[in-house]
Formats: structure tokens, C-alpha cells, sequence
């Protein structure tokens, strides 16, 4: 089966009432780790590969790895998707790689640093629109900003700033009407990266997750019923994970991440698709720290890289099972981006 448009996977979660996860790959085991996770829990999946990612392993091998994943598992909707696009030429370049989903990050500007004006944001993601929908690619935007900084991407904004750029219901409802766009991403305080900034419990001092602002994806789930809203930075981070790590000689200071309860109160409110990238890294470096500690002569990377592709597969299982797109991998036929550009078309 060729790569699905991510637009179908979303319209058939939105359908079915729950999230689907997208994750973040470099490489072999990491796309391997999902895709046996997809077939062991029959679940559609978004996998996502940012402008770091893609210079990483060097364009072509991504695009050639996700045919081997298409070709081994031809009953599992998958979708290719670049995580934040910086500019429309990047948005091009996964286009014609043969990507069937696209992020242009028009929050910020080209440098991935500088937030960019509302009218700004509104002209690129329109302009990418009008490049992409033709060719029957998905295109999700993004409004507000998100904290943190992962790949050298993002405005590195405080936990204060972070709340001044939190996206606006009305605002968002506007810019959907004005791009077009298939996917929008909200700015609800989550920030990339493992080191979310945590916050004190006022009575007994302990630290706790990042507060979210749920109600602003409640009142744009109000607003626009319809519209597939996009959680970034959506990785757990789960103790054991750090903990595994930091047991065998890593030093992780305390972390924190987005619980997933809260996660999954937004897929009950219009949350389609959950970037989770963080969990993964963990995942795979815990289980390499443990091959080493354990057997210091260890030398073949088959022996550690195999148990970091299993982690990391078992991250993958406990997300696509609690983001509840388990069970919905043959729920429905694949159409392919020919398909989607006669419904963009219409
Ligand atoms: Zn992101």
C-alpha cells in the first residue's frame, strides 16, 4: 500500500472518537520500533521526520525505509509527515520526496527562533496550502508558540512567555478560515523536549507536571467542531525511562511530562494527532546504557540497538493503545493523494 494522506487518518480518528500518534523517526530502528508496534496493535500511524531528521539520514534513506514499511505491513494506514517545516521550500523538498503530509510552522519565522506576525503566519501556511492541497498533501499549521527547543527549533520562550503565546480560540477560528489548512496545532503550554518546565505544588512544594491550558481545546473544539487539532510536545516522559537511564550511568536531572490522562482529554475534545518524540530517545538510550553497563566488552551494535529498537516498540504500544487508535488499523480502505486532490478539488 502506498503512504496514506494524513488527512484520511485524521478524518477516520475524528470519526471514530480517538487520537492517533505521530512520531518522530531518524532511523532504521526507530521507523522498524513503530511499525511493528502498528502491526502488533493494529493501529493507523503518523510517522513524522523534521528538517534535522531528514539531513540526518539524508533525505533518500527516510523516503526508502517508510517503502519497506508500506511494503511489509500493506494493511496498516501509514502517513509521512515533515514536523515543522520552517519555510515553503522545505515544505517542497518533503513534497517531492513523496511525504503526504506537511507542517509548516509559520509561528515562527524561517530561522526557527523569531515568532512571526499573525498576517505572516496567515500568508505562508496559505501559500503552502495552495502548493500542497493540488498535489493532495495534508498540511497542518500552527498557532501561538510552544515552549522549549528541540532540533535548534523554537523560540526557547519562558514558562511566562510561554502563556502570553498561547493560541486564541477566536484567533484560531480565523485562521483556519483564512489558510484552509487540515491539521492545526495549538499552543497550550506544552513545551519539546524532556525538560518541561514543571511547576511547584503551592502546599507542599513538590514538583509537578506543566500546567495546560485544556480549556483553550475546549473552546476551539466548541468553536470548530470539526476542525483535527495537533498536541506537540506531548511525551510523557516516564520516570522509569529516566530512571533507567540515570541507573546505569546517565545523569537526567528531574523531569517531566504531559500525563496522559490530560492528553487524553483533549482527544475527547477534537485532538487528532499527538506528537511524542521525547519517549522514544529515552526508551532506546536507557536500553543502551544497560547493554553497556551490564557487558562493558559489548561491541556489536546489533546487541544494543536491538534491545533499544524493543523499548523503544514497547513506548509505542503504550501510546498507540492509550491514544486509542489501536484496533482501527483495517477500519477502513486507504485512499491515496490522487484520490485526496479530487476531494481537495471539489
Ligand atoms: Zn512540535
Amino acid at each position: 500500500m502506498p503512504l496514506v494522506p494524513m488527512r484520511q487518518i485524521l478524518d477516520e480518528a475524528a470519526k471514530g472518537g480517538y487520537g492517533v500518534g505521530a512520531f518522530n523517526v531518524n532511523n532504521m530502528e526507530q521507523i522498524q520500533a513503530i511499525v511493528e508496534a502498528a502491526d502488533e496493535t493494529n493501529s493507523p500511524v503518523i510517522i513524522q521526520a523534521s528538517k534535522g531528521a531528514l539531513k540526518y539520514s539524508k533525505l533518500i534513506y527516510l523516503r526508502k525505509l517508510m517503502e519497506a514499511a508500506c511494503e511489509e505491513c500493506p494493511y496498516i494506514p501509514i502517513a509521512m509527515h515533515l514536523d515543522h517545516g520552517n519555510s515553503v521550500e522545505t515544505c517542497k523538498l518533503a513534497i517531492d520526496l513523496g511525504f503526504t503530509s506537511v507542517m509548516m510552522d509559520g509561528s515562527l519565522s524561517e530561522d526557527g527562533k523569531t515568532p512571526n506576525t499573525y498576517e505572516q503566519n496567515v500568508e505562508i501556511t496559505r501559500q503552502v496550502v495552495a502548493l500542497a492541497h493540488p498535489l493532495g498533501v495534508t498540511v497542518e499549521g500552527e498557532l501561538g508558540c510552544l515552549g522549549g527547543i528541540e532540533d535548534g527549533h523554537g523560540a526557547g520562550l519562558s514558562t511566562e512567555e510561554v502563556t502570553e503565546h498561547l493560541t486564541d480560540p477566536a484567533q484560531a477560528e480565523d485562521f483556519v478560515a483564512q489558510t484552509g489548512l487540515d491539521a492545526l496545532a495549538v499552543a497550550i503550554g506544552t513545551s519539546h523536549g524532556a525538560y518541561k518546565s514543571g511547576r511547584k505544588d503551592p502546599k507542599t512544594g513538590e514538583m509537578l507536571p506543566p500546567a495546560l491550558a485544556m480549556e483553550r481545546i475546549h473552546q476551539i473544539h466548541e468553536r470548530m467542531p470539526n476542525c483535527h487539532m495537533v498536541m506537540h510536545g506531548s511525551s510523557s516522559v516516564p520516570k522509569e525511562l529516566v530512571d533507567t537511564i540515570n541507573k546505569y550511568g546517565g545523569n537526567m536531572p528531574d523531569t517531566y511530562g504531559i500525563p496522559i490522562e490530560q492528553i487524553q482529554d483533549g482527544i475527547k475534545h477534537g485532538v487528532r494527532k499527538v506528537n511524542v518524540d521525547t519517549d522514544s530517545r529515552l526508551a532506546m538510550t536507557g536500553a543502551i546504557r544497560k547493554v553497556f553497563a551490564e557487558n562493558p566488552g559489548e561491541f556489536d551494535m546489533r546487541k544494543y540497538l536491538g534491545p533499544g529498537r524493543d523499548a523503544m516498540k514497547q513506548v509505542y504500544v503504550d501510546r498507540m493503545t492509550a491514544f486509542g487508535q489501536a484496533g482501527h488499523a483495517r477500519d477502513y480502505e486507504p485512499i491515496t493523494l490522487e484520490d485526496m486532490k479530487s476531494v481537495y478539488g471539489s
